[in-house]
């Protein structure tokens, strides 16, 4: 499958086109106007629009993209129920984890990622990840907005953390450069974190799991090293998130979340 990344005109939003042997999907199309004009000028069949979650930044060009291409479909996942009241098409088509997607030659499977929404879907083609706002370069989504950052957490150790290091991962939004200046800021001095910023370029870049295990302080909380630095930087939120039965993993990442939200 090949992955077109486009840059919203709009808003922040990285927006992506899957081609797969003439055939097209697009994926959270907000900004309506670039991704039908990108679709056009690479022609072919358009035969969904996929969405990774209910956020209106992600589903509000919905309408204008199935407009304009009439025969394409309306998929997503366990949020549909939500999308269905926020645009006027209805989804065509409601994929569960495990499910999947033909798209040409490829197969696209969901894959449920809750946390940053409740029915937060990520989408897996061959070695390409559509994250959503689960994972940002850097980075996760903030769970402001009917999101849970305990099932964040859980998404991060029982989904995220069991994919092979070689899958390259397309977010919804790129916030890599203040992320990794967040990472400085809570952790103190870092090599890893520090030798990425050096190398970043103010352009969305693509990046595998394994690179980004590397200097993702929300795949570091595990690290017994990582749980100290910020416990001892942050007494007080630590303080805050300890609960009997709450592992040091699980208070790390809330204490991070909580911070992030902040900063
Ligand atoms: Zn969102």
């Amino acid at each position: 499958v090949n992955v077109h990344v486009l840059r919203s005109k709009i808003s922040d939003n990285v927006l992506y086109i899957l081609e797969d042997a003439g055939e097209l999907v697009a994926v959270d199309p907000y900004d309506s106007e670039s991704v039908i004009d990108e679709l056009r000028r690479l022609g072919g069949n358009v035969r969904f629009v996929l969405n990774t979650h209910w956020h209106p930044d992600h589903v509000n060009g919905n309408d204008a993209v199935l407009g304009a291409f009439p025969e394409a479909h309306l998929v997503a996942g366990d949020d549909s129920e939500i999308i269905n009241n926020l645009v006027s098409h209805k989804v065509d088509k409601v994929l569960r984890a495990g499910d999947s997607l033909k798209l040409g030659d490829s197969e696209l499977e969901c894959i449920a990622t809750p946390g940053h929404t409740e029915g937060h879907n990520a989408f897996l083609c061959g070695d390409d990840l559509l994250s959503g706002d689960t994972i940002f370069s850097a980075g996760c989504g903030h769970c402001k907005f009917g999101g849970d950052v305990g099932v964040l957490f859980e998404t991060f150790q029982g989904v995220i953390a069991k994919l092979p290091d070689s899958l390259r991962f397309y977010p919804g939004h790129d916030y890599a450069i203040r992320n990794l200046e967040f990472g400085l800021h809570v952790l103190g001095e870092d090599e890893a974190i520090f030798a990425e910023l050096s190398g970043r370029s103010a352009n969305f870049e693509v990046r595998t799991l394994g690179q980004e295990r590397r200097y993702n302080v929300f795949m570091r909380v595990g690290s017994g090293d990582v749980q100290e630095r910020v416990k001892a930087s942050f007494p007080d939120a630590w303080e805050a998130q300890f609960a009997p039965g709450r592992s040091d993993d699980e208070v790390a990442f809330r204490v991070l979340r909580q911070l992030r939200d902040g900063w």
